[in-house]
């Protein structure tokens, strides 16, 4: 089936590529596998010096990428200029850091001496998403190829020359043809993959269900595998915050990438003592922000990446009013005109008054829609945050003592950022707990996910 990459802001088809033959990914499988053999041997300062070409490549390219990643899946301009910024860092961050973080490690026990020591697991498979088409793919593959290990790229399928653009960077940073592989292939194509013995573990980032399948292939497989999937992050607004601060920080945290991030803001848990001009402000600024064209440098918000992830959202929308949610604003998909006539936008929307079991509620919404609610007080925010089965971040807004730690202590998230936007960055572990996934990205906690813990005993 061909792959095909379409600009979600008009609908113009860009390009077309064939997925890979059987041959092609045999071909492929077999030079990951030799290419392993000799990677696993290299030195840090090899692999080091490899990586931080990748990171000069993309700083000295970043334009030419952020237009591939805008023109495929619709990020606004600045922010995928910023993204490829920082997939340089990541990069610089395990070139300099892979080493230390590997290192062997002693430990006092019965044996003369005793120690840990890291090794590459082997061929890791990457099962990624389209909305940070770049950032996604560094952020594991530059701690796994520092560690040794060599990478194969299943990305989303709307993002084809995303995909091929981070291939092309590992060959001209002169990593050996082998250590990192695009597979141009469908998701039907991810269990052969994943069942094939020369492939070690996985990582997917993505939906629930994706990550469902892969873990379950994986599980029968005895693979080990890293899931970052779907969250939706409670922001909380406590009397005590800086008011001003947390509402510019709440409409950016739901409205970046378009809406479409893991870890987007999406229930605004506000108290009842400044709820009502919360949410007046909110929604005046929400209504202010520019949908158009994300190629165009003042553009706030561009379209979904897919028109499925558009129906998706409008049936979510229409579902959660319909069981009684208020639309304060937005709610419908955008009519733009001329070239945008047939992009996939969607008008930045605030829904109140949300019941329980509709999708605003329970479910991950993908896109420019926030959901808000008032409480009493900080047992209540911690509840209602806490009233879902994603677990990935979440943000608090306070400047009280006795909140901030209740709110560090007690929310069950797998980050939690205080009067700060949740964000990843490549020093802290980052990661969830229940349906948003396990296992960490970032970090030493990332690097040694893809790690063999070798013990070593000697007398
Ligand atoms: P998706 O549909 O799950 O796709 C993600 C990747 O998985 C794509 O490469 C897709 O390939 C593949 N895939 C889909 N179904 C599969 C299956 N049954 N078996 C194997 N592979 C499969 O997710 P998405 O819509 O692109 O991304 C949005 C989701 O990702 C949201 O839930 C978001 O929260 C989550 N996400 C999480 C994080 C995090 O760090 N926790 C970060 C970003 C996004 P095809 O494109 O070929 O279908």
């Amino acid at each position: 089936m061909p792959i095909s990459s379409i600009n979600p802001a008009t609908g113009e088809v860009l390009k077309t590529f064939d997925s890979l033959t059987e041959q092609q990914l045999e071909e492929k499988l077999a030079r990951a596998t030799q290419t392993f053999r000799q990677q696993r041997r290299t030195s840090f300062a090899e692999r080091a010096e490899r990586m931080m070409r990748a990171a000069e490549i993309l700083e000295a390219e970043k334009k030419t990428f952020a237009r591939t990643m805008t023109l495929e899946m619709g990020k606004p301009i600045n922010a995928a200029v910023q993204e490829a910024e920082k997939c340089a860092w990541v990069c610089r961050y395990y070139a300099e850091n892979a080493e230390r973080h590997l290192a062997d490690e002693l430990v006092e026990s019965n044996a003369s001496k005793s120690f840990v020591r890291y090794q590459p697991l082997g061929v890791v498979l990457a099962v990624m998403p389209w909305n940070f088409p770049f950032w996604q793919v560094f952020r594991f593959a530059a701690p796994a190829l520092m560690a040794g290990n060599v990478g194969l790229l299943k990305h989303a399928s709307n993002v084809p020359q995303c995909a091929l653009a981070i291939e092309d960077i590992f060959r001209r940073a002169e990593f050996p043809e082998g250590v990192f592989q695009t597979l141009l292939v469908g998701s039907e194509v991810v269990q052969a993959v994943l069942e094939d013995p020369r492939v070690a573990a996985a990582t997917l980032t993505g939906s629930e269900p994706a990550g469902r399948s892969v873990a379950s292939i994986a599980g029968r497989e005895i693979k080990k595998t890293v899931l970052e999937l779907g969250g939706s992050d409670p922001f909380i607004v406590m009397p005590s915050a800086s008011f001003d601060d947390a509402l510019g920080t709440a409409v950016k945290a739901r409205t970046i990438n378009n809406g479409q991030s893991c870890i987007a803001a999406k229930r605004f848990i506000v108290h009842e003592a400044i709820y009502d001009r919360f949410e007046k402000d909110f929604v005046a600024a929400m209504k202010k922000l520019r949908l158009g064209d994300p190629i165009d440098e003042s553009t706030d918000i561009g379209p979904l990446a897919t028109e499925e992830i558009l129906k998706d959202l409008q049936e979510q929308v229409n579902v959660s009013v319909a069981g009684g949610a208020k639309i304060l604003t937005g709610g419908q998909r955008a009519a733009l005109t001329g070239a945008l006539e047939r992009g996939n936008f969607y008008e930045p929307t605030v829904l109140a008054d949300i019941p329980k079991d509709s999708p605003a509620y329970r479910d991950e919404l993908f896109g420019p829609v926030a959901s808000l609610f008032r409480v009493n007080n900080i047992d209540e925010a911690i509840e209602l945050a806490n009233a879902t089965t994603f677990g990935l971040g979440s943000s608090a807004w306070t400047n009280d003592d006795i909140e901030r730690e209740r709110f560090i202590d007690e929310l069950e998230t797998g980050s939690v950022f205080i009067n700060g936007m949740v964000a990843s960055d490549p020093r802290l572990p980052f990661g969830g707990v229940k349906h948003s996934g396990y296992g960490r990205e970032l970090s030493y906690f990332g690097i040694r996910e893809f790690t063999n813990i070798k013990s070593i005993w000697m007398k």
